[in-house]
């Protein structure tokens, strides 16, 4: 994008509210959206703010074939003092042109992209709810636009805002959930698009879950694609052991998406002087600390719970009870810490809150 003059056309027929503690995610979207087109040799172009509605595509359009799409997940929440608070939302602009570069798409400024994100908000501020949990859950996303069935890099894209509040992701407080550990499907491979956030990753996720649905758990824990050995991802979420003491993650390695979350928690418990080390973590090492009583906790994190902390694990028919199915002590804390600094009740000492 390369001007920041946005149009704005007002919704003059506003969308119905519903109470919070009413709403279910991703289901209502606010007033309005904002759009950029791109046309390669020309640009972006026609930054706009419009009425939620829509989108017109031509039935041949790439998007719809071949799936060449990014998207991002991030929050903006209202403090105690009314200020609009948005958590690292640099770091998810960055990171959808990292998603970019891997499907071939053209890159948008990140520094227009927050600023059309912020005029967005501004417009549509009376959509955040404000109670205790909730927030406003803000989707940018990227569309190969282009008429045409060959298999090749789009020549037109849109770029698109839309914005949904969210109510609390904990309603009857915060409690583990049950995870089966998947051995069959795999969710990425390193050299394939696990560290982009694209639709494909997603579409080709929802089989694993569906057979978790079936079988009475909440989500699949991922590992690897070549020997089914090492821990990946938990769901859509990034995954944390803490085991004798020590915090371990698996670490970045090509096929695991670089979670904001996931990083922020690693500078926390950096910040507290808690061991935390980011490295292979296999699911034997797992079975072996759970017999020698050593798993402490286990903990997915993502945009949307924060924390979710695992009760259970199942894996080839054995189960492994975490911290007796309880949320264990560092959980909460990180939980806690990281949406006090969100909802600004807790000091931000790393500059996180834009
Ligand atoms: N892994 C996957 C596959 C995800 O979709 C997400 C959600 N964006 C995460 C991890 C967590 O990332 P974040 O903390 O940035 O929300």
């Amino acid at each position: 994008m390369n001007s920041l003059k946005i149009q704005i056309t007002q919704n003059e027929n506003k969308n119905e509210k519903t109470p919070s503690e009413q709403l279910v995610f991703g289901t209502k979207f606010t007033d309005h959206m904002f759009i950029a087109d791109y046309t390669e040799g020309q640009g972006w172009h026609d930054h706009r703010i419009v009425p939620y509605q829509p989108i017109t595509l031509d039935p041949s359009a790439s998007i719809l074939h071949y799936g060449q799409t990014v998207f991002e997940g991030m929050k903006a929440y209202l403090s105690e003092d009314g200020s609009i608070r948005l958590f690292r939302p640099e770091e998810n602009m960055r990171r959808m042109n990292n998603s970019c570069d891997r499907l071939s798409m053209p890159h948008i400024d990140e520094d227009l992209a927050l600023e059309a994100l912020k005029q967005l908000i501004e417009l549509d501020k009376e959509w955040i709810p404000s109670e205790q949990g909730t927030s406003l859950y803000i989707r940018p996303f990227m569309i190969a636009t282009e008429a045409h069935l060959g298999v090749s890099a789009s020549k037109t894209y849109s770029f698109i805002i839309i914005m949904s509040p969210v109510g609390s992701y904990y309603k009857e407080g915060i409690h583990p959930v049950k995870i089966l550990v998947e051995n069959e499907y795999v969710r990425a491979v390193a050299g394939g698009t696990g560290t982009a956030k694209t639709a494909g990753n997603y579409a080709s996720s929802l089989k694993a879950q569906e057979v978790a649905d079936r079988e009475g758990y909440s989500q699949v824990l991922w590992l690897d694609g070549i020997e089914r050995k090492y821990i990946e991802e938990v769901g859509s979420m990034n995954v944390f052991f803490k085991i004798d003491g020590e915090v371990v993650t698996p670490a970045l390695n090509g096929s695991i998406l670089d979670g904001i979350t996931r990083k922020s928690i690693i500078a926390l418990l950096k910040h507290w002087g808690v061991p935390v080390t980011e490295r292979k973590v296999s699911m034997e090492e797992i079975r072996e600390a759970y017999l020698n009583g050593k798993l402490d906790e286990a903990f997915g994190t993502g945009t949307a719970a924060v924390i979710s902390p695992i009760g259970e694990l199942r894996w080839k028919g054995e189960l492994f009870y975490v911290n007796n199915g309880e949320t264990g002590e560092l959980s909460k804390k990180l939980y806690n810490a990281l949406t006090g600094i969100q909802k600004g009740t807790v000091e931000d000492p790393f500059g996180w809150i834009v």
